[in-house]
């Protein structure tokens, strides 16, 4: 495993990862019961002053800094006995070998989790895409006590605002939008409940910016590089499911070349991705539509358990 970076890595991130996401990285054996982070057991949806919350139905979900995710990812690996090598960019790849650190390096099978930039897809012809849109996020941490025990979206006019308890004394929000302009400090005026939460605390240093892009290949392995993570598309960062895509793609290839079949992973990959899809989907459709979310969250406060069905088929309890 090469990575350019070294750790602790952290990356602009929601920072919460549902239980569906838990249970797939159990699934690879990563067991994060013991990582440090808050449990969050639902989410919680705020339109104007209208709200309505819902419990997940299989376990709570996770806050966790991204760089104690990190930690805890690399313990496992290095328990595997996976070789890893820091600070070392992969410049290239050709056939069975991968260019790092001035060397080549023999590769049986090439796996490019390099993120949604990915370069490893670009040299394997891999770019094509089905589709492909973008929106940006804007991430900050405040040190204080987290006011609410469930992850929030807060939904503005064609931006959101999400809140994640990580730790007793630490909040991690971030403000998305399809507008790269829009910053944090500047968005956070459309939601004054959390404004007066947050606006009069310093940040905590690093605020940082990511594409969160919603893509979807035609292919995700070609010979001997298959794709995985945001590698491999994406969708939308409101939904929560990046991490858990990831997992669920690492567990689905390295099933796929046990069987010594590589194109089983392209169809096990489609089939994870459907569900959060939809769900982006939907909750984009939100997201443009003012009339419609007022109309749908309006409609899940007066009758919640339609929102607990819709979490928990966002979660994968529901099927
Ligand atoms: C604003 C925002 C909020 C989000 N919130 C959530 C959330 O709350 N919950 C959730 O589950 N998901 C969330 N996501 C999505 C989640 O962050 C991603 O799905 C996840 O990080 C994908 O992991 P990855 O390993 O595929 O890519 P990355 O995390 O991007 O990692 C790629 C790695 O590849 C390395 N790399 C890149 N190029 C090279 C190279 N040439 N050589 C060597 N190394 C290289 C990088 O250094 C990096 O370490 C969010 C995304 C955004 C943008």
């Amino acid at each position: 495993m090469a990575d350019a970076e070294r750790p602790p890595i952290d990356k602009p991130c929601g920072e919460g990862i549902m239980p569906d996401g838990l249970a797939a990285a159990r699934a690879l054996g990563i067991d994060l019961d013991a990582a440090p982070g808050l449990r969050f057991p639902g989410i919680r949806f705020w339109e104007g002053a209208t709200s309505v919350e819902a419990r997940f139905a299989r376990g709570p979900g996770l806050g966790i800094r991204r760089t104690a995710l990190h930690q805890a990812l690399i313990d496992h690996a290095e328990q595997a006995g996976v070789r890893l090598a820091w600070g070392t960019a992969v410049t290239g790849i050709d056939g069975e070998r991968v260019h790092a650190a001035g060397e080549r390096v023999a590769a049986h099978w090439i796996v490019g989790a390099d993120g949604g930039h990915s370069r490893v897809r670009r040299w394997a012809g891999l770019d094509a895409c089905t589709r492909q849109s973008l929106r940006y996020g804007f991430c900050r941490h405040y040190r204080t006590a987290p006011w609410t025990g469930l992850m929030e979206i807060h939904w503005g006019d064609r931006c959101q605002l999400y809140i994640t308890p990580v730790a007793e004394d630490e909040v991690c929000v971030v403000l998305i939008s399809s507008d790269p302009h829009l910053r944090l400090g500047e968005g956070l005026a459309q939601f004054p409940a959390v404004e007066r939460r947050v606006g009069n605390l310093a940040a905590l240093p690093g605020e940082r910016g990511a594409v969160s892009a919603s893509r979807r290949l035609r292919a995700v392995w070609r010979g001997n590089v298959a794709l995985v993570g945001d590698a491999s598309g994406s969708v939308d960062a409101i939904t929560g499911e990046g991490l858990c895509l990831l997992f669920q793609h690492a567990a689905a290839l390295a099933a796929a070349l046990e069987r010594g079949d590589i194109s089983l992973y392209e169809s096990e990959h489609r089939r994870v991705g459907r569900r959060p899809g939809l769900m982006a989907d939907l909750m984009l459709l939100l997201d443009r539509s003012e009339r419609l979310r007022r109309g749908v969250i309006g409609a899940m406060a007066w009758h919640p358990p339609l929102f607990a069905g819709m979490l928990a088929y966002h979660t994968g309890a529901a099927i």
